[in-house]
């Protein structure tokens, strides 16, 4: 439901932003899809067309994830996959497998189920990466649909490879222009698109060419995984000569609003260019350690300068439970347990909602007048004093295992008292799924 004005009351808010508080017994209120006031209680009646009453909750902003893939969901529990010695194994054994079975009902259905789970979980806004290769033309609009029916914010792209040949290739360049003219055309708040590119050794030159131009002739930034694996490297420079970041940079691939997710194998000088070109990096530690690759040497690109936010690689979309894994992979890194915590929290807590805003023109991220109405109530009663000094230390221990309760999105309530409010039957959504996924591995 929307109601024209909300208003949040009795909770308390850590209001993440540029400057972040912690604000006991203070009120939101949420009108036309945008936070309009944040203040004390006392100031306020109770004369509204909505209230929510956060007594003993505690009030965030909506999470944000930077690098998902919404069509990984039906590979849950996928039994018949040889199993990886390496990364390329996982992706020819699984992901390239699973991949060409999807139909474009089965991207439907693996969006939509992820975004449910999204909606539990206090995600709100996630940036995909689509791969269907038997199944391109049209499934980003499928996702689309999902996304219109779940009310959270997504941006969208569809991996272009030339893994699959020219002709599935052509059809992943095609889709991701179509897709990014009619997201200009609709010009939604909620729906955003990117130039999808899967990975720089599985596309050509001329490949990467013809993105670029379409990519630049629609004002778009790119969405590709930079050097997950050493294999990425190694394969570039006996192909092409030079390193990932190097060739990518060539063909005016980076940028601002380009995402380069990964970069576990990036040197000094690729760092350098990542920095400079103010493309956004994106940390995905537990798919990094779940496919042996490496970890990310976070604290050394964000000390060269390079914006670095966190994605899940469709891991969880429990951004908390990332957050974690992210601390600790960093701290094995460094074989110190006190280096990267304000570097880490900073990738989801503060980064996410710089690289969301090259894609929408909201302020998302922060519960601030002038903010985005995206909302998320949690069950936390704090054991130990919260307050602007130890905020974080409950974000990163406490948090991450309490329950959401509501989440709102641009105003709407999705879930309040941990029900979907919307006009989706779960348990008819996940029957489906199954059946659907059920079908998929028969095929696989
Ligand atoms: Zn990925």
């Amino acid at each position: 439901m929307m109601p024209d004005k909300l208003l949040i009351k009795n909770g308390t808010i850590i209001t993440l932003g540029d400057t972040p508080r912690v604000l006991d017994d203070h009120v939101v209120l949420i009108e036309d899809g945008l936070i309009i006031k944040v203040a004390h209680s006392a100031d306020f009646d109770d004369n509204y067309d909505r209230i929510i009453n956060a007594d003993g909750k505690i009030i965030l902003p909506g999470f944000i994830n930077a690098h998902m893939h919404f069509y990984s969901t039906f590979a849950r529990g996928l039994g018949r996959a040889e199993p990886a010695h390496n990364f390329n194994q996982v992706l020819q054994n699984l992901w390239w497998r699973l991949d060409q079975s999807l139909t474009l009902e089965d991207c439907y259905f693996s969006a939509l189920t992820a975004m449910l789970d999204a909606i539990r979980h206090g995600t709100t806004t996630l940036i995909d990466h689509h791969a269907s290769p038997n199944a391109i033309s049209g499934s980003l609009d499928k996702i689309a649909d999902a996304a219109r029916q779940t009310g959270l914010r997504v941006c969208l792209c569809y991996e272009t490879s030339d893994r699959d040949g020219p002709r599935i290739s052509n059809q992943g360049l095609e889709e991701n222009r179509t897709f990014i003219r009619s997201c200009i055309k609709e010009k939604s708040d909620f729906l955003k698109a990117s130039f999808g590119l899967h990975a720089a050794f599985t596309l050509e030159d001329a490949t990467l060419e013809i993105a670029a131009n379409m990519g630049q002739e629609l004002q778009s930034g790119f969405h590709i995984h930079v050097a997950e694996a050493q294999s990425d490297q190694d394969h570039n420079l006996d192909r092409h000569g030079m390193r990932v970041v190097e060739r990518l940079h060539r063909f005016g691939l980076l940028g601002p609003k380009t995402i380069a997710a990964h970069c576990v194998h990036v040197d000094d000088h690729e760092i350098d260019l990542l920095a400079k070109t103010e493309t956004k990096v994106i940390h995905n530690p537990q798919s990094n350690m779940n496919n042996a690759v490496g970890i990310m040497d976070l604290i050394r690109l964000h000390d060269r300068g390079v914006t670095v936010g966190l994605g899940t690689d469709a891991m969880t979309v429990n951004m908390l439970e990332e957050l974690r894994a992210s601390l600790w992979s960093q701290h094995l890194l460094n074989q110190d347990p006190s280096v990267g915590f304000s570097e880490v929290t900073a990738t989801l807590l503060h980064n996410n909602a710089n690289i969301a805003s090259q894609f929408w023109d909201l302020a998302l991220g922060a519960v601030e007048e002038g903010s985005a109405g995206d909302v998320i109530i949690v069950d936390y009663q704090p054991p130990t004093p919260l307050n602007g000094d130890t905020f974080l230390g409950h974000l990163v221990f406490g948090i991450p295992h309490a329950l959401v309760d509501t989440t709102i999105v641009g105003g709407r309530i999705l879930m309040e008292n941990k029900k979907i409010l919307l006009d989706l039957d779960e348990h008819e959504i996940a029957a489906k799924a199954r059946e659907l996924a059920l079908s998929l591995w028969n095929r696989f």
